[in-house]
């Protein structure tokens, strides 16, 4: 994956200070080719390598992490930030309007605007209790009307009787009026597409557009039609009034580039993924989750976001010490929780750690799970410094102390203490592996 690829490139720096422009610059060739083979469009992955690198080089290097590691960092923050990300409300419907807000969908035959259409209308009926009326204006297509219509006894959504031989203009008109004297909530329309895109069409989309004034013009595209995805946004662009993308077919083996090409070329947020045939078969678009998918590299990103995020690299190599020296107190356990539950609880770290698989069982053993963790951190909280340094002193009488203190039963003391001795062994066994270095990192 690119990530043992970075990895790879940055081997040979790992403990220096800063990220070095010739290093960085090796790095970016492995991204770039990454970038390609996910089908991102060539000019996008120009713009998207010079900005990174900028980034990237002089950045001083997280003790917590390695070189390689922190590159897929930034790789991943630019890529997240380049399809929209943060942008939360962006990527969100607009149908803050007069109703019946009008949502126009527009694309090539094919690419999935019809069922878009029905998926999106079932959405806002089901999620947001919205009354949808839905129009086709496909008179091109033989029977295109009637695959809307049967797609909206599929959705349970209304759909704009059957008029034969009217135009589109005039279908939208009907659509219009009969949305405002039966008082719905919005009205989407279904355009017809062509195999190519060509005058027609842009003519036919822009007076549609004209008399419709469309709050939303999505722009359906096939996801797995690459880089003649990215012609298509081209030519839409500019002519009709977009304000999104459904990308469709995200279901298929595309890896996600045509999303960053999309977003780079039309400007314009990402609104939805098809990721099937259902009705149901639609998502929010998730900039985080593309992005992993086209760096093809899942948790060590969030791996390393939450090193950098919640572990002080200097912590980290202090309890690494201790723990050589075979000092774990119940601090050191504290901390641990803590920074457990900063990391996300004991659900986020299964499987994350390969080295830590004996100290899970320990926890999997005892029935832990994260309000445990805030537990056990109330039992510790309530003992003495001396009886964290020294588990030891802990007698009956001061078990029964702790339990009171922390409002729990002498038995839940005692199951601090039995992981405690666990984590303790745990360790040990991990130092012998060899992997301190990974587990101090994570854990500080
Ligand atoms: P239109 O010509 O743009 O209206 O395209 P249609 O909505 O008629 O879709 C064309 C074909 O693509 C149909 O067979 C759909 O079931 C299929 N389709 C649409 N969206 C998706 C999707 O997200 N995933 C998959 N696998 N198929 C889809
Ligand atoms: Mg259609």
């Amino acid at each position: 994956s690119l990530a043992d690829r970075l990895n790879g490139v940055f081997d040979s720096l790992r403990g220096r200070g800063a990220l070095q422009e010739d290093d960085v610059r090796a790095a970016m060739r492995e991204v770039r080719i990454a970038l390609l083979e996910a089908d991102v469009a060539l000019p996008v992955v120009r713009r998207f390598i010079d900005k990174v690198t900028e980034q990237a080089v002089g950045q001083q290097v997280l003790r917590s992490v390695t070189p390689g590691q922190q590159v897929i960092k930034i790789v991943n923050d630019a890529l997240v930030e380049m399809l929209g990300g943060g942008d939360e409300d962006a990527s969100r419907l607009d149908l803050d309007a007069k109703p019946p807000v009008v949502i126009m969908m527009v694309g090539l035959q094919g690419s999935g605007k019809t069922t878009s259409t029905a998926k999106i209308a079932k959405r806002l009926r089901e999620k947001e209790g919205k009354k949808v009326l839905m129009a086709s204006l496909d008179v091109n297509r033989p029977a295109a009307q009637e695959q809307l219509a049967v797609l909206g006894q599929q959705a349970d959504v209304a759909t704009l009787p059957i008029v034969a031989g009217q135009q589109p203009v005039e279908i939208a008109n009907r659509a219009l009026q009969a949305a405002r004297l039966q008082s719905f909530d919005v009205l989407m329309l279904d355009t017809a597409g062509r195999l190519h895109v060509d005058e027609a069409l842009m003519a036919e989309m822009k007076a549609v557009a004209s008399v419709a004034v469309p709050r939303e013009v999505l722009l359906v595209v096939d996801a797995l039609s690459g880089q003649d995805a990215v012609n298509v946004a081209q030519s839409f662009t500019g002519e009709v009034p977009l304000t999104g993308v459904v990308l469709t077919r995200m279901d298929g083996d595309a890896r996600g580039g045509a999303t960053l090409s999309m977003r780079a070329v039309t400007g314009k947020p990402i609104k939805f993924a098809g990721t099937g045939e259902k009705l149901d078969a639609i998502e929010e678009f998730h900039a985080v989750r593309v992005a992993n998918r086209i760096l093809g590299m899942g948790d060590i990103v969030s791996i390393v976001e939450k090193a950098a995020e919640s572990v002080k690299a200097e912590d980290a190599e202090r309890l690494a010490k201790r723990m050589e020296k075979g000092e774990f107190d119940l601090n050191d356990l504290r901390m641990q929780l803590q920074q457990m539950t900063k990391m996300g609880g004991l659900g986020a770290l299964a499987g994350m750690m390969p080295g830590m698989k004996k100290a899970k069982q320990a926890m999997a053993a005892s029935n832990m799970d994260d309000r445990v963790l805030l537990r056990m951190d109330a039992i510790i909280s309530s003992m003495t410094p001396d009886e964290r340094a020294k588990p030891a002193l802990l007698n009956a009488k001061r078990k029964r102390r702790v339990a009171a203190g922390s409002g729990v039963e002498v038995q839940d003391v005692n199951k601090v203490l039995k992981m405690h001795q666990e984590m303790s062994k745990a360790m040990k066994q991990i130092k012998k592996m060899g992997g301190l270095k990974g587990l101090g990192a994570l854990f500080g």
